[in-house]
């Protein structure tokens, strides 16, 4: 099949599959960042919470300035670090990741299994669903693993994704093992998405700029 054949299917079965408005909340818990500075290279992944029925769902718990300051953005919603019910890594680079230990009952969701205290359970992530308003997507190209989270709220649907470090790409991702691959991934996920929650900058409504 032709590649724009291909992703105009996909993108039918994702409209199909996933709801584009739903009850899911979505609060970004912090935006994140790569930035250089006198104490050298700072990272920090963007940490999002999103509620629905009854997940409480941590998306990428990687590095942050303050594991107080995060704990502190979550009881804002009400929410406290024993009723996480699910931890999603967009894919594996610690700077996503060192934090899932601060949700002790989460189980965690990555591109090829869940993992609830031993049990290792193999799955794909496409299509998994974590609440009627909240699924995956593998959007492979950062890494060949990598997936997103897609949240369907009242006002359209919101993806957590590394497809995307911010607003602005950067278009080529330094990365990629595999550009092209990286590009289907953003077309797929631009055909659903009103927002884009990406990897190291602030939450932003894509557009004709944003890097295909
Ligand atoms: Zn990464
Ligand atoms: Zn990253």
């Amino acid at each position: 099949m032709p590649d724009q054949q291909a992703q105009n299917a996909a993108g039918a079965q994702d409209g199909a599959r996933i709801p584009s408005a739903g009850t899911a909340l979505v609060h970004v818990l912090q935006d994140g960042y790569a930035r250089e500075d006198a104490g050298g290279d700072r990272v920090g992944s963007t940490v999002t919470l999103i509620v629905d029925a009854n997940a409480a769902v941590v998306v990428d718990p990687g590095m942050v300035s303050s594991r107080a300051a995060l704990l502190a953005a979550l009881a804002g919603h009400d929410i406290d670090p024993g009723s996480v019910t699910d931890v999603v890594f967009s894919h594996h680079h610690p700077d996503h990741t060192v934090n899932a230990a601060l949700f002790p009952n989460a189980r965690i969701h990555d591109f090829w299994a869940v993992y609830d205290g031993d049990l290792w359970i193999s799955r794909d992530a496409e299509g998994a669903e974590l609440s009627p308003s909240i699924h995956l997507m593998a959007t492979p190209g950062h890494t060949d693993q990598d997936i997103s989270t897609v949240a369907s709220t009242a006002d359209g649907i919101y993806v957590c994704t590394h497809a995307w470090w911010g607003a602005d790409g950067p278009a080529d991702d330094p990365f990629s093992p595999d550009q092209d691959v990286l590009s289907r991934s953003r077309a797929r996920i631009l055909s659903i998405a009103s927002v884009i929650i990406p990897g190291h900058g602030p939450s932003f409504v894509p557009g004709p700029e944003t890097p295909r």
